[in-house]
């Protein structure tokens, strides 16, 4: 992680990952997480222990909140507070709807981002304030629905978030195995088509594997590049730059 100028003018300046550093950042905090509360790794993530991850590092998580204000299309948002611990609204269109569930822990996931790789920069202290030029001010992110897998990369905060969603619901090395036993080839050959039946066969068995929707599927496989989408116009999950 290194930082570089925020020119989004939310900070003064911003994290930057590369992939592979939030694929090993998750799955460690997942596996850490999963181990001591169940005993042993196993997927799909209960529903519930992702609440509970969120409320380990949060001041408050709202389960029922009234998100309709903010715009029909905003499913979660974390409010960020100098000197406290984040709090975060989940719309309760989603939990209170079992069809929804899917939806419900991708929002989860994504806001967990937040919490875990953004909050801090509003908790920092006098001299990581120096840093940052001015003391950030209390902030908060709506999160739409659209955003929630997969932002476009000028947008860094939701591209993370979008990012560690997939990272913690999928991670890469359990993607990877599934992967190479699905596909029945070594990952470095290079991605297969998106659109090819190995490929749509792949996105069925993290379905399955993690309780995620396709599209959620779909999108983790590109951004670990087990699969490409050739479509023209298809680069909208480029990595953060
Ligand atoms: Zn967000």
């Amino acid at each position: 992680m290194k930082y570089i100028r925020d020119t989004t003018g939310r900070l003064s300046q911003r994290p930057h990952f590369e992939p592979i550093e939030l694929d090993r950042e998750c799955e460690r905090v997942v596996f850490e997480f999963l181990r001591a509360k169940f005993g042993d790794v196993r997927f799909p993530i209960p529903t519930d222990a992702l609440s509970i991850l969120i409320e380990r590092d949060a001041d408050e998580l709202d389960m029922y909140a009234d998100l309709s204000g903010l715009g029909a299309d905003v499913e979660g948002v974390t409010e960020f507070v100098p000197g406290q611990k984040p709090r975060v609204k989940i719309s309760k269109r989603l939990s209170e709807d079992s069809r929804m569930e899917n939806r419900l822990r991708t929002t989860l996931t994504h806001e967990f981002g937040h919490v875990k790789f953004h909050a801090p920069l509003w908790q920092v202290d006098t001299l990581t304030a120096d840093m940052f030029g001015k003391r950030p001010e209390r902030m908060s992110i709506s999160c739409k629905r659209e955003n929630i897998v997969g932002a476009p990369e000028y947008d860094w905060m939701e591209w993370q978030a979008g990012y560690v969603c997939g990272a913690v619901l999928m991670p890469h090395t359990r993607v990877k195995a599934l992967a190479t036993d699905t596909l029945n080839k070594d990952l470095r050959q290079g991605p297969v088509d998106a659109s090819s039946t190995a490929a749509g066969n792949l996105i069925a068995r993290l379905v399955d594997s993690f309780q995620v929707s396709a599209d959620a599927a779909r999108v983790r496989l590109i951004k670990l590049k087990v699969i490409a989408d050739r479509r023209p116009g298809a680069d909208l999950f480029a990595p953060d730059r």
